[in-house]
């Protein structure tokens, strides 16, 4: 059948026309939205249901309790209780609570041979549900409102029952007005309306022909400027149209076929379409309405893929498997069958969606460590790519990471909403900051909530960057964040645009056939070398503090106390196997429990309040289950502590000796007491209810040598180097002086303010002291910055915020007060109030034999869209920085020569950053920051933002921050800053338990149970391995960036060593590395892990 072209040649009517006719758009659209101008212009769509049948009986039901409260009452008891009568126009709320409907349906004899749908509509997401209780379909207000009954119904006159579950939210959060994203806080006040609920008979001819002329409209408007084929598909529409007004539906019908059936060319691109239904795990809704979003939307998706053998789905996060296997069983279940067809695929590989910067080295390994456990376990596959289009930028070392996991493919698209520079590439080879590579796509329609238009479909060929080397792309399609995933439309779409000229091709396809087509033509792609930086979202570095704080507190706490299992484990320390192993389950689940809040709205701190709510009550079960273990191990390897227990001893986890005055609020027994410093900090501004793992008000400052991974007896030692305090006087300004004889802190008030400056002690002969900071500057001071973003409140620092800089304007200060003066630590304060009443008080501390000055800030913020920072204006020439990464680091400017430079204007470190010239500089440590400005060799650590949305009350609490400066000589390598950074976060920025131990029984020698000879290898993980028995796991890293050969020594026997993946699979069985029994030798590349399995 070939077209006609329209007589008329007015194509603005033409294409106007063809718009009316499918104006309501097919199913699911609002009628309320009806184009008012095409009033008169018949649409189509009207006709998508030919007539309806109202319920016999509606009632209701609501379910106790609000957030989560589902999970207490099983569905089996909900159905039995006493529903109350229900009407249209009832409503229902407040937001987060679950109301349920019983519905009755009469469907008559007439109905017989017809498609008959269920069509419901409350604003609000719902799940559907038959007599039983089994889920049988999902609702969505913006998209999914309509179930299918049956495709063709038997005629047998039957009564029907229903349930449905609604959850007062919708797909983005609570009480705002579906299709617009609102990230202002929820209204927990709003309620939704049921607007309808009845029985429609499906139109399904007109659907096929709406579908058809949708399609064709798509690609009139796209291509009618530079192709013929637009005028084609316009041309072929508007006959359609014609047909249709006559009753011709089949011609019309044919003629759409025939259009699309006209093939592409041999060479066209082709887009590998894949479903995809992108849930945050927790966002503008909490984690346990996430679990029902996950249910309705991958529900949908296996009723989709009944009636079309062709469809795709892909799905990450282990976590939201996990969490459909424990709470809908049945689903569960279908999705297996489905895996094992390979048409719903698991991808990505980890835990949780993650953030790609701020989590450690270690808990991006765990991600991937109990995430492909999971899916190997559970459908006996695993991962092949890492998936994560939705994180706010990318850590230089993940290349290595994902190698170390057996992975070597990644896809993203997240850089597509950088500000300021267009990221060159679409596909490219990522080289990580060890050289690993990996092969990186991102999908060129930069998204991944495509909805099968043909603007998507043609924006994915010509926005591609890498044109001429790629031939295809991916293409994710389904609609994503709330959940939602492929709607029936979506499909039929694609199926008209798999192969008709004018278009790319696009077959439905995995992720496997995607980067295998990319592979065979990697030899044309180019290379990015680092990070891949995202120029938006940079405030999440430090909005919602205190979830990052305690993701660093607990990182740390879990690496000790694996070590102190695994010590346990490898000394056969009177454990019981049963037990035991209890144990080590539940330490994955602190694993797990941290790594979900890892996920990229909840630790960029990008979430509502309830989402903090949660994170912090995770937060607080995993502080006490590690507590407990700790306590049962420490028991177990000390044997308890007995009444006479008189020996202090003291656990160190890090695999090198360390010497430092501790602080400890432990009592510490009378013999010892004689040389230990009682210091009082101040105890109005401290929460005692706060947890551990900071500095407490009053503590004991002892000056120990810790010898490592193990256990020491603390042995007060003489400080070589004690610190005073030197008070003088100049005219009206009082000064002191406060020294170690690594550093010499001068410290001069002005009008109640303390001005610090610092001077490092030299080594070197021809001269006694160097300046650390600039002249004539205020090193140390608080400054205030205007923080309004555009539009994302908790995400985005505008660089415009750079421009308000204002330093603190101080009220009712009081200080400096000293107090502690040596000799093993000093300490003065000062307090003030500041803006709209927020107050802090901040220790500065110094303590013998020790080269780090430290601050210790106690602050109750009460600010509205303000960004505090603490600054210190460096006394070198340094035109670039060092921060630290997961398991490495990383140099960006100090300068803004470039757009690149210059969009870096807040950038991620870890625990610590420097900043040096070739003979000195500083390193700047922190126990829970990970914001930076560097610019002109003025460092600036972001405290704290004040951001209103989504959470109105994000960060308004008191906070505990710990932060120091180190200056050197020499690089920071040479100068020991890496493991000085460790050091500060274990012990100088904790109240560091001491245990007092039975003097008889202190003879076992927990002590030395890993270490290395070689300064730049660090070892971060010495756990009980977890497929093997009588193995531990270690993983260790070269941190200085150079090359290193190192020996392992081990505290116990080893009967055999080899090395594994971060997995603990060995790397080849068939080989093992070299030992005496008690060390072996190894070599690690720059920035370069390894793991072994050591047997015992
Ligand atoms: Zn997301």
């Amino acid at each position: 059948m070939s077209t006609t072209g329209s007589q008329h040649k007015n194509k603005a009517a033409t294409l106007g026309r063809i718009k009316c006719f499918i104006s309501r758009g097919p199913l699911s659209k609002n009628p309320t939205q009806l184009n008012k101008k095409c009033d008169g212009i018949p649409s189509f769509a009207s006709q998508l249901y030919t007539e309806t049948l109202p319920f016999t009986r509606l009632e209701k039901w609501k379910l106790p309790g609000g957030n989560g409260s589902w999970q207490k009452f099983p569905v089996h008891d909900i159905l039995s209780e006493v529903f109350l009568p229900a009407n249209l126009g009832d409503k229902f709320g407040p937001v987060w609570s679950t109301h349920w409907l019983k519905v009755h349906f009469n469907l008559p004899k007439t109905l017989e041979g017809k498609e008959v749908h269920l069509r419901f509509s409350s604003g609000s997401e719902a799940t559907l549900r038959d007599f039983q209780g089994s889920v049988l379909g999902a609702f969505s207000p913006d998209f999914r409102n309509e179930y299918i009954i049956s495709k063709e119904w038997s005629g047998n006159e039957s009564d029907i029952v229903y349930f449905i579950e609604i959850a007062c939210n919708g797909m983005f959060g609570g009480g705002m007005i579906a299709d617009n994203l609102n990230i202002s806080p929820p209204d927990e006040a709003f309620e939704y309306t049921l607007q309808r609920l009845e029985i429609a008979v499906f139109n399904r001819v007109a659907y096929k022909l709406l579908n058809d002329v949708d399609v064709l409209y798509g690609m009139a408007t796209e291509l009618l400027e530079t192709d013929h084929r637009g005028y084609q598909a316009m041309y072929t529409a508007n006959e359609m149209i014609n047909l249709i007004t006559e009753n011709k539906t089949q011609k019309a019908g044919q003629l759409a076929d025939a259009f699309f059936a006209e093939k592409n060319g041999d060479k066209v691109h082709t887009l590998i379409a894949m479903g995809h239904c992108h849930i945050d795990t927790a966002w503008l809704w909490t984690y346990d309405e996430t679990i029902r979003k996950c249910a309705r939307s991958w529900h949908s998706q296996l009723q989709l893929m009944k009636d079309y053998p062709e469809f795709v789905f892909t799905c990450s996060q282990a976590q939201q498997f996990y969490w459909i296997k424990k709470y809908y069983p049945e689903i569960f279940t279908n999705i297996k069958e489905m895996v094992k067809q390979g048409r719903f695929i698991p991808v990505g590989g980890t835990w949780v969606e993650l953030d790609g910067l701020l989590p450690s080295g270690e808990s991006f390994i765990r991600q991937f460590f109990y995430g492909q456990q999971f899916f190997q376990k559970e459908f006996g596959m695993k991962c092949k790519e890492f998936w994560l289009p939705d994180t706010f930028g990318y850590s230089g070392q993940i290349p290595q990471i994902l190698k170390h996991v057996g992975i070597d493919r990644f896809l993203t698209q997240k850089l597509s909403w950088s500000m300021v520079n267009k990221f060159p590439h679409h596909n490219f080879i990522w080289e990580g900051i060890d050289g690993s590579q990996v092969l990186v796509h991102f999908p060129p329609g930069d998204s991944y909530t495509m909805t099968a238009s043909v603007k998507e479909i043609l924006k994915s060929v010509t926005n591609s960057q890498d044109k001429g080397r790629v031939n295809c792309g991916a293409y994710l399609f389904g609609h994503g964040d709330g959940g939602g995933g492929p709607t029936m439309e979506m499909l039929e779409k694609l199926r008209r645009v798999r192969n008709v000229d004018g278009l790319p091709k696009v077959e439905m396809g995995t992720p496997d056939k995607l980067f295998e087509m990319l592979a065979s033509e990697s030899r044309n792609l180019c290379k990015w070398v680092g990070e891949l930086y995202l120029e938006l979202h940079n405030g999440t570095y430090t909005s919602q503090a205190k979830i990052k704080w305690y993701n660093r507190k607990l990182e740390q706490f879990l690496m000790e106390v694996e070590l102190i299992m695994a010590i346990a484990y490898s000394t056969d320390c009177a454990l019981q196997e049963e037990e035991f192993r209890k144990d080590l389950h539940l330490v994955d689940k602190c694993w797990k429990r941290l790594l979900l809040n890892q996920f990229h709205d909840v630790i960029p701190g990008s979430c509502i309040e309830r989402v903090k709510d949660d994170a912090w009550r995770i937060y607080k079960c995993v502080w006490s289950d590690l507590t407990k273990l700790q306590t049962i191990y420490n028991n177990k390897l000390l044997f308890g502590a007995a009444d006479n227990a008189n020996v202090p001893v003291i656990f160190n986890p890090l695999c090198w000796e360390v010497t430092q005055v501790i602080c400890s609020s432990s009592a510490i027994p009378q013999s010892v007491n004689s040389t230990v410093q009682t210091v009082v900090l101040d105890d109005k501004c401290f929460d005692e209810e706060e947890e551990g793992r900071k500095l407490p008000h009053k503590f004991v400052a002892v000056l120990v040598k810790m010898v490592p991974t193990g256990y020491s007896q603390v042995i007060p030692v003489e400080p070589s180097l004690p610190v005073t305090v030197r008070k003088t006087t100049n005219n009206n300004t009082s000064l002191f002086n406060m020294s170690n004889g690594k550093l010499n802190l001068k410290v001069e008030t002005l009008n109640g303010i303390p001005v610090e400056s610092l001077a490092l002690v030299s080594s070197r002969q021809d001269y006694n002291e160097v300046e650390v900071f600039k002249k004539d500057t205020k090193p140390g001071m608080f400054y205030v910055f205007d923080d309004v973003p555009l539009f994302w409140d908790s995400w985005d620092a505008m660089d415009y915020h750079l421009e308000t800089r204002k330093e603190l304007e101080c009220r009712d200060t009081s200080g400096p007060i000293i107090l502690a003066d040596g000799p093993l630590l000093s300490a003065y304060k000062w307090s003030c109030t500041f803006g709209s009443s927020s107050n802090f008080t901040r220790y500065t501390i110094m303590r013998a034999d020790s080269p780090i000055l430290e601050y210790f800030l106690i602050i109750d913020w009460k600010e509205s869209h303000k960004f505090l920072k603490v600054e210190f204006p460096v006394d070198v020439l340094a035109r670039e920085a060092t921060y630290e990464i997961q398991y490495g680091h990383l140099q960006r400017p100090t300068h803004i020569n470039t757009s690149w430079d210059m969009a870096k204007f807040e950038v991620s470190g870890h625990k610590w950053m420097d900043i040096s010239q070739a003979d000195r500089g500083v390193t700047f440590i922190t126990d829970s920051k990970y914001g930076w400005h560097v610019r002109d060799n003025v460092v600036q650590l972001s405290l704290l933002r004040s951001p209103k949305s989504p959470d109105g009350n994000c960060d308004m609490h008191k906070h505990y921050i710990h932060y120091a400066i180190l200056p050197h000589e020499g690089t920071f390598q040479s100068a020991g800053s890496i493991r000085k950074a460790y050091e500060f976060n274990f012990f100088g920025a904790n109240d560091v338990s001491i245990l007092n131990v039975d003097q008889d029984y202190w003879k076992r020698g927990m002590t030395n149970m890993v270490t290395t000879d070689n300064e730049a290898v660090i070892l971060e993980a010495i756990k009980v391995a977890y497929q093997v028995n009588r193995a531990l796991c270690i993983r260790m890293y070269e941190s200085f960036g150079g090359s290193a050969r190192a020996r392992v020594n081990l505290g116990f026997s080893a009967t055999k060593i080899e090395e594994c993946d971060g997995l603990e699979n060995p790397l080849d069985e068939s080989k093992y590395v070299d030992t005496d029994g008690n060390s072996f030798q190894i070599r690690l590349n720059p920035f370069q892990i390894k793991s072994f399995l050591v047997y015992f």
